[in-house]
């Protein structure tokens, strides 16, 4: 399906805050020519700002830089030095846990890929086909904390991979518990990430504070909203992490206990039929499915399917009975795009058409 997106009579201004990372430079190529976006700023750390974009970042990514970005100046990450009312944040933690309040403070709607905000019960933490009723504790957000913009995050990479199929699987069979092993592309530890000579030919079994995020994040994707704030799905989930030496998609195993209880192929059936909330349907940024289910038996594999849907499709395989829980699947997704900037623009462009985007 093929949706023309007319541009809007005015396009929305937005930023970038950490604009040069990996996740950032995603960001630079997701918004380039966006019909509903209009990138104005780029800002990074103190080492970048007053540098034009050209000469901040280390540009890794496929393709030349979009025009017109190379020759922005870097701005620093001050809500002072930023015209834009919308903010794509690819902070890291230790900078976005004083810089993103400071934004929702000074007015903006700061869309956020760092993990400080993501737990808070009045901060939305939103895939667009999943849960985008939870954008409406935005109200309750700025009324708790006074501020006049807002802070809406969306997950941890490999939590956003794991949920979309396991969100037709809750919906319609109920989750009793979860277990899941991760296999983690190198580009999800950002740039220059994890030393070469770490990673080739290795798999580390050990990712920092990845396997507690995982756990709580997954549960609050399938959440509700109750009141002002989101309650957390209630099964438990057990999670183990592991970087491998792939570029980008990251691999989850997963083994799932059913609360009704189905065989393998009424749990793939659910996932194939699945085309997650119809808010989300049609968007600019908006795969024609957010999940595919692969036609081989030893798909899906990142190397061949990270680019499905433009990066935005999780492709799941191998669904299967478990001897253990009920049903086992593999999942893979774009970590940068799915995982990253593309959940964030796909959740900016949800906001517009929800009438959540303009700023009090
Ligand atoms: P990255 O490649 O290391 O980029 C970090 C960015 O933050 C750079 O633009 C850097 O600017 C900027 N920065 C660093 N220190 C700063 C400071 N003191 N003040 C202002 N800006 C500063 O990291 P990344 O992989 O893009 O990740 C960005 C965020 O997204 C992280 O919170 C990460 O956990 C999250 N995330 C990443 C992925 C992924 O797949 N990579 C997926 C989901 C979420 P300079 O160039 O000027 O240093």
């Amino acid at each position: 399906m093929t949706v023309a997106h007319a541009p809007l009579a005015r396009r929305h201004r937005v930023a970038v805050l950490g604009a040069t990372g990996a996740v950032g430079q995603a960001f630079i190529r997701m918004l380039a020519d966006h019909p509903w976006f209009e990138l104005t700023e780029v800002a990074a750390s103190e080492r970048s700002a007053g540098k034009t974009y050209r000469e901040a970042a280390h540009w890794i990514g496929s393709g030349e830089m979009p025009a017109g970005v190379g020759e922005m100046v870097v701005r620093a990450c001050d809500p002072a030095a930023i015209s834009a009312d919308i903010v794509f944040s690819a902070l890291d933690s230790p900078v976005a846990a004083d810089a993103e309040p400071a934004f929702a403070r000074a007015g903006k709607m700061v869309l956020t890929n760092a993990k400080n905000y993501r737990m808070e019960t009045d901060v939305p933490l939103v895939i667009a086909e999943v849960n985008p009723s939870h954008l409406h504790v935005i109200d309750a957000q700025r009324r708790n904390r006074g501020w006049r913009g807002a802070i809406v995050a969306n997950g941890n990479c490999a939590s956003i991979v794991a949920a979309l199929p396991l969100a037709p699987i809750h919906e319609r069979f109920g989750i009793a518990k979860l277990v899941l092993m991760t296999m983690q592309a190198v580009s999800g530890a950002g740039y220059p990430g994890v030393a070469s000579l770490d990673i080739l030919g290795n798999v580390i079994p050990f990712i920092r504070d990845e396997e507690p995020k995982i756990e709580v994040e997954i549960q609050k994707f399938l959440g509700r909203v109750g009141g002002e704030k989101i309650e957390s799905a209630g099964f438990p989930v057990s999670a183990h992490a592991n970087r491998v030496a792939v570029e980008h998609g990251h691999t989850v195993c997963m083994s799932i206990e059913l609360v009704t209880k189905a065989d393998a192929a009424d749990v793939e059936q659910a996932i194939a039929d699945w085309r997650g909330a119809p808010d989300a349907h049609g968007l600019p940024s908006a795969p024609d499915r957010p999940i595919v289910v692969a036609d081989q038996p030893d798909h899906p594999q990142p190397r061949r399917q990270v680019d499905t849907g433009g990066g935005m499709t999780v492709v799941v395989g191998r669904v299967r009975s478990d001897p253990v829980l009920d049903v086992k699947l593999v999942a893979m997704g774009h970590n940068v795009i799915r995982g990253a900037a593309g959940a964030s623009v796909l959740n900016a462009e949800l906001m517009v058409r929800c009438g959540l985007l303009t700023v009090p």
